[in-house]
């Protein structure tokens, strides 16, 4: 089995110590493909092709768009290759095979949004600032940031991946990527399409591997000048310390325990569709899934009723198979780790009220069943923590007042959403709840032109739309004197 290359300087090449890593079906458990393992000698090579090439200028000096012909030549490839990258997709996460396209979809759209988006601000009039001295005239300009670190996790492979690349291609910064050493192989292929567009070689490197072997050496490498990371808390803690070191910026996409809030003068069946699309969604292994739910008491039971029967009818199985909605979770790792909470609830003595177990019939892959708690106490891990997989905790509440307040109490802040008739009701809830992306009568779907990030413990900065390419420019007053006189302090 030939293993997988990383991609520096514009060649496909072998890691230097030649390790690989198994790449596991997690639908057969089986090894079907092996992945390149880096190390810090690799990382040094990819970091310092990125730096020459940003130096040079190859990348940087040309108009936005010269660089957004690039990245649409790049969407258009993705989009030609989409079903075969989606079935890449599919066999490497274990996704859904409708929800991989719908990913690739995403990641071609992506291209073209910021290569349009650079391309608008290159052709905007500088920013003039009044600084209140006729003296003196100042204005903005954006300068690419430089080399970016960027880190991805495993959820969305491709998709997590673009939403740094494209905005960061499109300012003009050169980059190294390190997707999840759980799928990496997306990205192999997104590098294969970078090159065939015609991006400069140096200006987009892939390294793959492992987080502390391949990970860590990115983020620590002080001709990085600008990390960009999504996944785990405790992950996201350790890359900020080190962009702490060398006083380099970061920002932070992390985890969540997103809540949605259901009021009693919803269509139920809407409720229940949309709670399990917040959390069944790529099998819960999303970010902002809706995993605590807050239904009011006057509609709890019958909606639990209706909930219950609805994830009954979901059929689990292999992604690539016709009508699946939920595939095997990513890993054995995350597989257990899914159980363990399952296991630490049942040891505090909370049962599920729906699921918890392998599903019959799937004696092999990492499947679970969706997986449904009520009346959790509040305190309880599952309640708490992120568990990202298809378990939802659903809880009932009395009061406006009371489900923001249980909403609210979370250490977390990245999603959130409420379910109403009263659209000033949803309007209220929307401001009050302290996270970064809410939903109104809708849980999950979002675009490429929203600003999406955290706030608390999800993270720090906002990825897509226009905040999303503000990551990756610095922002530079340029000030002139325009009078023609001395200045006077020290020359009279
Ligand atoms: P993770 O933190 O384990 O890994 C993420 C990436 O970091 C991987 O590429 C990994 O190899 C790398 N890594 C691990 N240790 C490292 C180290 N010491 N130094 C440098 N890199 C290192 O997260 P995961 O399990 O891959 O992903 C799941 C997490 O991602 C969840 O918490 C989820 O909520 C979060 N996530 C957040 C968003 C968002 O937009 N906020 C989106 C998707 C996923």
């Amino acid at each position: 089995m030939m293993a997988t290359q990383l991609f520096i300087n514009g060649q496909f090449t072998d890691p230097q110590q030649g390790k690989t890593l198994d790449v596991i079906d997690p639908a057969t458990e089986q090894v079907f493909d092996q992945l390149a393992a880096a190390t810090a000698e690799d990382v040094e090579l990819a970091v310092n092709a990125a730096r020459a090439s940003f130096d040079s200028g190859v990348w940087q000096n040309q108009t936005a768009e010269q660089r957004g012909k690039v990245l649409r030549k790049v969407s258009e490839l993705i989009n030609e290759r989409l079903d075969e990258i989606a079935a890449l997709e599919v066999k490497d996460n274990g996704k859904p095979f409708p929800e991989a396209q719908w990913d690739v979809e995403d990641a071609a759209f992506c291209f073209t949004y910021y290569a349009e988006l650079a391309e608008q601000m290159a052709a905007s009039p500088d920013e003039l600032i009044d600084v209140g001295d006729d003296r003196f005239s100042s204005k903005v300009v954006k300068d690419p940031v430089g080399v970016v670190g960027a880190i991805v996790p495993w959820n969305f492979p491709l998709l997590m991946a673009v939403w740094k690349v494209a905005p960061a291609l499109a300012a003009g910064c050169s980059i190294v990527l390190k997707p999840s050493e759980l799928c990496s192989l997306s990205c192999v292929e997104l590098a294969k399409i970078i090159k065939e567009a015609g991006v400069p070689d140096g200006v987009f490197n892939l390294i793959t591997g492992l987080g502390t072997e391949a990970g860590a050496p990115i983020a620590e490498h002080p001709l990085v000048d600008k990390l960009a990371f999504t996944g785990s808390v405790p992950t996201g803690s350790r890359i900020m310390a080190a962009a702490a070191k060398d006083i380099r910026t970061v920002s932070l996409e992390l985890g969540g325990k997103s809540p949605f809030i259901i009021f009693d003068d919803c269509d139920i069946e809407k409720a229940v569709e949309w709670i399990m699309f917040g959390i069944f969604w790529n099998q819960g292994q999303v970010c902002s899934a809706t995993s605590r739910v807050l239904v009011h008491e006057e509609i709890f039971e019958s909606l639990m009723v209706r909930l219950c029967i609805e994830a009954e009818k979901i059929t689990t199985g292999p992604g690539m198979e016709e009508g699946v909605l939920l595939g095997p979770l990513v890993s054995a790792g995350q597989y257990n780790k899914v159980l363990g909470f399952i296991a630490d609830a049942r040891a505090a003595g909370i049962e599920p009220v729906f699921g918890g177990e392998r599903p019959a019939g799937l004696d092999t892959g990492y499947y679970l069943q969706p997986t449904i708690y009520a009346d959790v106490p509040t305190d309880a891990t599952i309640w708490k923590e992120e568990v990202f997989g298809p378990v939802v905790c659903v809880n009932k509440f009395a009061s406006e007042e009371e489900a923001i307040a249980l909403a609210n109490d979370s250490e977390f802040g990245l999603g959130g959403a409420v379910m109403s008739d009263d659209l000033q009701r949803c309007d209220r809830v929307a401001k009050a709840l302290k996270a970064g992306i809410i939903w109104v009568n809708c849980s999950q779907p979002t675009f490429a032109q929203a600003p999406w990030g955290g706030y608390k413990k999800s993270g720090i900065g906002r990825e897509l739309g226009r905040w999303g390419i503000e990551n990756y420019f610095e922002t530079k007053q340029i000030t002139a004197f325009n009078k023609d006189e001395r200045w006077g302090w020290y020359i009279k």
